[in-house]
């Protein structure tokens, strides 16, 4: 069965000139420039723990190669080729085409390479590889923030935990608080969760200019935490500065909901970065690269504490941070 299915993905899967040899061999064989580091990444999504039971395939295939695209990012690296493991309940061909249909979107529009994987019968389940590149010693990484520098946040986080939670996948936040939506603003949040956009211009147009970086992956706080624990660094985060959508906003009765996703909801793979005050007007710059755009939300300051200051200058608590993974009803 599996061959079948691999002739398929080989007949549809992307390729660029740097493949020295792609699928159907034992090992791919790629070209690294020159002066070149590589950056390689893994996440893998499994049914019934990364994602809602009733996500569209094409969705799937798009999320499962974006979160990916996303480290490489929040590294700075361009995106260059990627690999796919595959374990199936059933060799079905109609599902294996829709999910390259959102993989195979994306890889285009980043110029990914699919040039090899696995395909085995299992529980579903999707690992993805990627490879990306990155001039030698340019990488951005967790270990480099400083006092003093800036934090700051592309997009707007939170709108995918709030799809999340009014599905009551959120633990926590009660889905009966929150508000009524309109069908636009619905389906705007479940985009943000379905379909997340990886940052990858601004993350390269970051590179020399931001100190430290990570994507938000498993909510702002828990993430951020990453940054200062590898840097020894503390920060300071002014929730009056979070950049919320409108629907978000219209989600949220209160702004202490709205802060909680906001903080500790997750799967937003935005970009969480640090930079010098000095390098304000070239992050703004580096910001247009996505129409999402970013705000910067605080301060990166001595000692090992997150601060979080609400509006009127209190200490507001850090929301039990990081929820990694929901919890779904078997089935
Ligand atoms: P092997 O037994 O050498 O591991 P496989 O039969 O698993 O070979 O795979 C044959 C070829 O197809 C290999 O080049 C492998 O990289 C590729 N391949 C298998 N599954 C996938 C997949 N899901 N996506 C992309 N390439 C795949
Ligand atoms: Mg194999």
């Amino acid at each position: 069965m599996e061959f079948d299915l691999i002739a398929r993905i080989r007949s549809r899967a992307t390729t660029r000139d740097d493949v020295v040899l792609g699928i159907g061999d034992d090992a791919a064989l790629l070209r690294v420039p020159d002066g070149h580091e590589l950056a390689v990444s893994t996440d893998t999504l499994n049914a019934g723990v990364h994602f809602p039971a009733d996500t569209a395939v094409a969705d799937l295939g798009w999320k499962a190669l974006a979160v990916n695209l996303s480290d490489l990012a929040a590294m700075g690296a361009t995106p260059a080729w990627c690999t796919l493991s595959l374990s199936l309940p059933q060799a079905d061909a109609r599902w294996l085409d829709a999910f390259l249909d959102g993989f195979l979107s994306l890889a285009q529009q980043h110029r990914v390479a699919l040039v090899g994987g696995d395909t085995t019968r299992g529980p579903l389940s999707i690992g993805v590889t990627v490879h990306g590149l990155v001039p030698a010693g340019q990488a951005l990484r967790r270990d480099r923030a400083r006092a003093g520098d800036d934090v700051w946040i592309t997009g707007t986080p939170g709108d995918a935990a709030a799809a999340l939670a009014r599905l009551g996948l959120v633990h926590g936040v009660d889905p009966a608080a929150l508000s009524d939506l309109d069908t636009a603003q619905q389906a705007a949040l479940r985009e943000r969760l379905d379909r997340p956009t990886p940052r990858v211009a601004t993350g390269l147009a970051l590179r020399g200019l931001a100190h430290a970086g990570i994507d938000v992956s498993d909510g702002l706080c828990a993430d951020l935490g990453h940054v200062l624990r590898a840097s020894g660094v503390g920060a300071r985060i002014e929730l009056a500065q979070l950049p919320a959508s409108e629907a978000l906003r219209a989600a949220c009765p209160d702004a202490s909901t709205r802060w909680t996703l906001q903080l500790a909801g997750g799967d937003d793979y935005e970009l969480c970065f640090t930079a010098p005050p000095s390098a304000r007007a070239a992050v703004e710059r580096a910001l247009q690269n996505d129409a999402a755009g970013g705000a910067r939300i605080g301060t990166i300051e001595a000692g090992t504490q997150l601060l979080l200051c609400a509006p009127d200058g209190s200490a507001w608590p850090l929301p039990r941070a990081g929820w990694q993974h929901f919890e779904m009803e078997p089935g």
